[in-house]
């Protein structure tokens, strides 16, 4: 594979490192995006992604700061080249029913689930447009296309996802750059890990394939839909989710 530049948000999250891990497997130059404040779980990703050699590197980003978007992209492109591959798997949770969230709560998840895909998007767009090359992946999720009890915030934000991915998509296509997005079910990551373990349980049992997804079963999809030869795949979802919601 064409040695190209992939900027992933998130990318020190248990989703985000796995999908960095794969993009340098298939020899792209990695730029792990992700909040400047997690030493600790830096210091495991710098341990866990030692093998790349220097093609993964870490830059501080909060994706919910346009500017700063603006300024890593560019950042990026004078030091390692532009960015080709743009994965977007910044994300949080708030989780509680609607009677009792705060505007806070609300807005706190969408400002970094959707508008920090629109944020980052934005500075990536143009230039994979003039060079004729773009891969953008954005990671929504299972309860962006069932909902979920206690998020209609993360539910919005993800569902919105789609919408965008396929907005951007028709704008894109002639250009040589798709967009798609990826919705997982549940993983085995912190995220799906802090869930309560008898509503885990319960979760896990209504899984067809009986187990958590594990996050390199998020990251191969990723790694696919951002290989060069995957230019007819555009303005699609694509579920990883063991069965858990079946659509066509
Ligand atoms: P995670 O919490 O491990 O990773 C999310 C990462 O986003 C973290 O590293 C966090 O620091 C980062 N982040 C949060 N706010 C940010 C901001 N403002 N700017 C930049 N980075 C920010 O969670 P994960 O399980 O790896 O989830 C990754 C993505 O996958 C998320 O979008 C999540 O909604 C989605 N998802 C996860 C699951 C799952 O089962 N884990 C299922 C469906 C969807």
């Amino acid at each position: 594979m064409t040695e190209r530049v992939a900027l992933v948000t998130g990318g020190i999250g248990g989703l985000g490192t796995e999908i960095c891990k794969h993009l340098a497997r298939s020899g792209r130059k990695v730029v792990a995006a992700d909040l400047g404040d997690r030493e600790e779980r830096l210091d495991e990703f710098r341990h866990e992604t030692r093998e790349f050699n220097g093609h993964v590197r870490f830059e501080a980003l909060n994706v919910t700061d346009a500017e700063a978007c603006q300024g890593l992209v560019r950042k990026v492109a004078a030091e390692i080249g532009p960015v080709d591959i743009l994965v977007n798997a910044a994300g949080i949770t708030r989780d509680v029913t609607l009677r009792k969230m705060s505007s806070d709560h609300w807005r706190d998840v969408l400002r970094v689930n959707l508008d920090g895909v629109f944020n980052i998007c934005r500075e990536v767009v143009d230039s994979m447009c003039d060079r004729g090359f773009g891969r953008i992946v954005n990671i929504s999720s299972v309860n962006g296309q069932t909902g979920q009890f206690g998020q209609t915030n993360y539910s919005a934000a993800k569902a919105g996802i789609h919408g965008f991915t396929m907005a951007l998509a028709r704008e894109v296509a002639r250009k040589g750059v798709t967009v798609n997005s990826v919705s997982p079910g549940y993983c085995r990551t912190a995220m799906v890990m802090s869930i309560p373990e008898n509503v885990r349980n319960d979760i896990i049992a209504k899984i067809p394939v009986g187990r958590l997804g594990e996050p390199s079963e998020i990251a191969r999809t990723v790694n696919f839909l951002t290989a060069d030869d995957a230019g007819f795949i555009t303005g699609a979802n694509i579920s990883v989710n063991g069965g858990y919601f079946m659509d066509f």
